[in-house]
């Protein structure tokens, strides 16, 4: 199993072998390629977008796809995933990155934002020509642009998800079957304040391994450490060790964090007996390289 980190450094890590930078972020920020990394995009949610056009906006019978509208739960605001502008400016700046010497590229938010969206007057026409259902015309929609944007792609490309395994496709237009041929790997992101409590970490992780037809990455976030939620991370990301994941990613703030992390599992010795006890030999090996740098 390998161990990466999701950061917002565009800077390579010493200890980790998977560095994803935040590239493109929901609030519309666009940063320069970070080298020799995999550039992380988001697609279609960008609030500073909206807020200069908020007629991007996607649209449901319960109104728009924004955090202030209180009938859904968003943490993001979402433009629509038809705008063939809006499009064409992902697309481009894909193609721009692509440009530098990166390792890949991954995409995540490019989807619908739930199931009732998204009822705009295009998507409306859109759906109406294609003959499909409103399910598969969805799908068709977010599997046409994944495949817009591989080919824009020299390298690595890997998706994101929001991490449902049953409702994907119906909520989000997520196709994980018509999917799997594109990339090359998908990293599912289980983010928590904490993984104090942790089953549904291995759970969601064995789901997505049982039906995504591609390696899969599991994001862990690693900010904001106490020792408590750092060994409570450590031994979150143990127990995956023994899933047969491509890899554990570590959503950091900055390299610091990263270098925080590796030291605390270093100099723990207490985590270290509990590794060798309950024979982690993956974890155990990664720490191992660790201690050699930390
Ligand atoms: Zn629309």
């Amino acid at each position: 199993m390998k161990i990466g980190l999701v950061t917002y450094a565009p800077e390579k890590v010493p200890g980790y072998d998977i560095h994803v930078f935040y590239s493109k972020w929901t609030n519309g920020e666009v940063f320069p390629a970070a080298k020799d990394m995999q550039n992380d995009v988001t697609c279609f949610c960008d609030a500073k977008a909206l807020r200069e056009d908020p007629s991007l906006v996607a649209v449901s019978p319960s109104g728009p796809a924004l955090r202030k509208n209180r009938l859904f739960n968003f943490s993001f605001d979402y433009v629509c995933p038809t705008h063939p502008k809006y499009q064409a400016k992902v697309l481009d700046y894909v193609e721009s990155l692509n440009k530098q010497q990166i390792e890949g590229v991954t995409l995540n938010l490019y989807h619908f934002p739930e199931l009732e969206f998204c009822t705009c007057l295009r998507c409306t026409e859109l759906r109406k020509k294609s003959g499909l259902s409103w399910t598969d015309w969805r799908a068709k929609t977010v599997t046409d642009f994944l495949k817009e944007a591989r080919s824009r792609v020299k390298g690595t490309f890997a998706v994101e998800m929001f991490p449902d395994p049953i409702m994907a496709r119906e909520r989000f237009g997520i196709d994980f079957e018509a999917i799997a041929p594109l990339v090359d790997y998908f990293h599912v992101p289980l983010s928590s304040r904490d993984y104090l409590t942790n089953y549904w970490v291995d759970l969601l992780a064995r789901d997505f391994l049982k039906i995504l037809k591609k390696p899969v990455v599991v994001e862990l976030s690693g900010e904001m450490l106490t020792d408590e939620k750092a060994e409570a991370l450590l031994k979150t990301g143990s127990y995956l060790s023994r899933h047969g994941l491509m890899g554990v990613l570590l959503l950091v703030h900055d390299s610091e964090n990263a270098r925080q992390i590796a030291r605390y599992a270093v100099n723990n010795s207490v985590f270290r007996d509990w590794l060798s006890k309950y024979e982690f030999p993956e974890m155990n090996r990664i720490i191992e390289d660790w201690a050699k740098i930390y």
